[in-house]
């Protein structure tokens, strides 16, 4: 600038002009100086307009000096985080106007950031007024990269989780062994990229979000995320990632870090599987189906549409077991379980709740019952259709019809008592002749009930003797009374006199029969015992009916023997009552029958005509009497074809050397057609009724 020249005062004027030389030299000599110190260096106006930069500092910021001097400002340059910071740490005028080793983030060019010390000194006039500041920065890049390294260092030696380090742009900046190694990729296919190389795409957005969004809260996020290896394969990793942030509170890395839980993952899932799965079909347990159940109804009620549950159960699946093992019996509840499957929509739920027992969840019906209903049978038949096929275990051909109950739901009531609800419907398909379909109703509930506690009473009524047999007679053509059949009665202190039809099948079902016929046995047999001392009494045989249970007990033959020399009795006056049904569904009933047969003991073939016996079969057993069931007897003379089985019936069972005896004869008219078609033995109301040991006795003729 040209200095102002006073003629008057010229001496003064040239002292000024060298000074403004040196002045000028000098400044020349700070910018040669500074432009050559291995830091940055600038000059600020009172503004923080650039006065001046030295080329490194440009370098870094990567503008020309044309672009910046004059026109921009340091604060332009500078993170938001550090923008903040800086205003902080502004000296106010008149204070110690200096800035000493302020780390800050320089925001580059190319959009990179870049750690800095900021050091300034301001010059003020003699007004304390700020005239302008200058700056020393320094790069603090290797300083920040060795804290890395450090950190690096630590997390590296830790142990064998896996390590990466990234920018605050998630730019992998290093990755240590157990990464490579469980990651498979290298550090150099690594650097440089984002952890998003290792995503698998299992993840939505949500996830991510929720990741970032505790990164940016807490600075710290972990959790199991889904990642895949170089070579395509899944890895589930347990990862933390923690932010590094500098001293201004920025983000200037990241850090993750990971453990493989893929094998833990498969053992938790193996957990899982067996926790809510059945390990032989695979299908949910109960548990599950409990689950499921719930949320069924749930749905339910939102939706307005019903659902059902079929409690489906195998007809005589017991006997497979028995009869052909239980790797194959396993082998016909894998192939159930898959035609089930095959017999609903992908939407619904088919269970296992253990045995033979499976439970199929419908949902979605229809708003009316009646409707659902309709719909829930049709699935119901078509299952009862595909489990009726027959099921080939490698040479042999089985048969296996089903039963099913069906419990409609609405809304939410208890996930168990629907269960039982169909469980019971199903106990009543089984009653009603197997094979078949049958819904819930709530006098089925009653009966339920009643179930419940008559078997909690049941359970006592042998200790408590509340047992007593009742005889009925059987009489010959001439009315003398041949024989005697025991029939057991329950007197229950409060229901009173109980019929067997009341509580044999619950005793057979809870196995209480066993003990109980054990009874009926102990006490016929002392009652045989008894009679063999009277005369008049010595030739009476007694029957006593035996249930299939009772018959299927490995010890049954055993315990028949104990009570037999026990008591001292001839064996030949003792019969055992058995039905049809029993020769099917226990393994080995010829054989054991024989084995009892050696004893002495003799057969009568009960309810004859109810069940499935084949002519086959009646020929192998060792039986010594046919009883014609009263349903026979009761249609005699309304249904000609009744008369015509009757008729055969005695003819073949006298061919066959048994003697036929006629059950539930109640009328005279009923014993002449009985005795027009050859039947000699009678059994009925006609004749009495089941009476007690002395109505029994009274019956008989009076000793003379
Ligand atoms: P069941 O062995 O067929 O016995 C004959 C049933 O017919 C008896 O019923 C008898 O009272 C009834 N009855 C006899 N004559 C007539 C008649 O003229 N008309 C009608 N309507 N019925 C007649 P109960 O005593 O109620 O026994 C029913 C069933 O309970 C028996 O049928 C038998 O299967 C079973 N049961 C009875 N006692 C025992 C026992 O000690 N152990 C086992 N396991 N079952 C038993
Ligand atoms: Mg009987
Ligand atoms: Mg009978």
């Amino acid at each position: 600038m040209d200095a102002p020249i006073d003629p008057a005062h010229g001496g003064r004027d040239m002292d000024l002009t060298r000074a403004a030389e040196k002045l000028g030299a000098l400044e020349d000599e700070i910018h040669h100086l500074y432009e050559h110190v291995p830091f940055g260096s600038h000059a600020l106006d009172a503004q923080g307009v650039y006065l001046d930069i030295n080329s490194l500092e440009l370098s870094w910021l990567g503008y020309s000096r044309q672009e910046i001097v004059g026109k921009r400002k340091l604060t332009d340059f500078l993170t938001p985080a550090s923008r903040l910071m800086l205003l902080r740490h502004l000296p106010a005028p008149g204070l110690n106007n200096v800035i000493a080793d302020l780390e800050l983030e320089l925001l580059r060019r190319d959009g990179t950031s870049m750690p800095i010390a900021l050091n300034s000194v301001g010059f003020a006039d003699a007004a304390g007024k700020l005239l302008k500041r200058r700056a020393v920065v320094f790069d603090l890049r290797e300083k920040r990269q060795n804290k890395i390294h450090q950190l690096v260092a630590a997390q590296a030696f830790e142990g064998l989780s896996g390590t990466y380090i990234t920018d605050s742009q998630q730019v992998i900046q290093q990755v240590n062994h157990a990464f490579i190694e469980l990651t498979g990729y290298s550090a150099q296919e690594a650097v440089g990229q984002t952890p998003r190389l290792l995503s698998s795409g299992q993840h939505d957005t949500a996830f991510y979000q929720a990741m970032w969004s505790a990164l940016n809260k807490y600075g710290r996020w972990q959790g199991e995320i889904c990642n895949r290896r170089k070579d395509g394969s899944a890895i589930t990793l347990w990862l933390s990632v923690s932010a590094v942030l500098d001293a201004a509170g920025a983000v200037t890395n990241y850090i993750g870090s990971f453990f493989d839980i893929t094998a833990t993952k498969a053992a938790e899932a193996e957990l899982l599987q067996l926790a809510y799965f059945d390990p032989l079909t695979r299908l949910p347990n109960r548990r599950l189906l409990l689950d499921r159940l719930t949320q069924a109804q749930a749905v339910a009620k939102r939706s307005g549409l019903c659902g059902a549950v079929l409690f489906v159960d195998l007809d005589h699946f017991k006997a497979i077991n028995d009869t052909r093992g239980h790797e194959a019996g396993d082998r016909v509840l894998v192939e159930t379980a898959r035609r089930l499957r095959a017999a609903v929509r992908a939407g619904d739920s088919v269970a296992r709740l253990g045995g033979d027992e499976f439970v199929v969840l419908l949902e979605g019906l229809d708003e009316k019952a009646l409707e659902s209903a309709a719909q829930a049978e049709i699935v119901a038949k078509k299952i009862l259709e595909s489990l009726a096929q027959s099921y080939q275990l490698d040479d042999i051909e089985f048969h296996c019809s089903a039963s099913i109950g069906i419990e409609l739901f609405a809304d939410a009531t208890s996930a168990v008592d629907l269960i039982q609800h169909a469980d019971l419907a199903m106990y009543q398909s089984k009653a009603g002749g197997r094979n078949r379909v049958r819904f819930f109703d709530s006098s089925m509930q009653t009966q339920v009930l009643g179930r419940a506690a008559l078997d909690h009473d049941l359970r006592h009524a042998l200790e408590l003797q509340q047992f007593q047999l009742f005889f009925q007679p059987q009489v010959n053509l001439q009315g003398q009374i041949v024989a005697a059949e025991a029939l057991l009665r329950w007197h229950h202190p409060k229901r009173g006199l109980v019929a067997p039809g009341e509580f044999i099948a619950l005793a057979e079902e809870t196995e209480l029969i066993v003990p109980i016929g054990l009874w009926v046995l102990e006490t016929a047999c002392a009652q045989l015992k008894d009679w063999e001392g009277q005369a008049r009494t010595r030739h009476m045989r007694l029957a006593v009916n035996v249930s299939a249970c009772q018959y299927r007990q490995d010890g049954f033959a055993v315990s028949v023997q104990k009570v037999l020399s026990a008591s001292g009795i001839d064996p030949a006056k003792l019969v055992l009552e058995v039905t049809e049904s029993m020769m099917l569904d226990v393994p080995d009933a010829i054989a054991k029958m024989n084995a009892l047969k050696a004893l002495g003991v003799s057969f009568s073939m009960d309810d004859f005509g109810t069940g499935y016996s084949s002519l086959v079969s009646l020929i192998q057993l060792p039986l010594s009497e046919l009883k014609i069931d009263q349903s026979f007897v009761g249609q005699l003379g309304a249904d000609a074809s009744v008369g015509v089985i009757v008729r055969a019936t005695i003819a073949m069972g006298h061919a066959l050397g048994l003697e036929v005896v006629a059950e539930g004869v109640e009328t005279q008219a009923q014993r002449e057609l009985l005795v027009k078609k050859g039947c000699q033995r009678f059994q009925g109301y006609l004749f009495s009724r089941p009476v007690p040991i002395e109505a029994f006795e009274a019956l008989l003729p009076q000793a003379q």
